[in-house]
């Protein structure tokens, strides 16, 4: 049995292996089939909208990358 292609990982803040993942674009299938049994990750498709986390922890909150409060819209 090969492994899941996407590793659920732990929190980089507080350790916890209760993580969200979020992938975009278009996933491998191995990916896509992952995500059906996989109730932590999360397929978001193409649209990025700039503050997109990659992960999130739902035991502190954490998201990766953290929200860049500097980061605003437009130029
Ligand atoms: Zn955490």
């Amino acid at each position: 049995m090969s492994p899941d292609p996407i590793e659920r990982g732990t929190c980089p803040a507080c350790g916890s292996g209760e993580v969200d993942r979020y992938v975009y674009g278009l996933p491998v299938p191995a990916v896509m089939e992952q995500a059906q049994h996989a109730d932590w990750l999360h397929l978001q498709g193409c649209v990025v909208l700039g503050d997109d986390p990659r992960l999130s922890c739902r035991s502190c909150g954490h998201r990766e990358p953290p929200i860049d409060p500097a980061r605003q819209w437009g130029p």
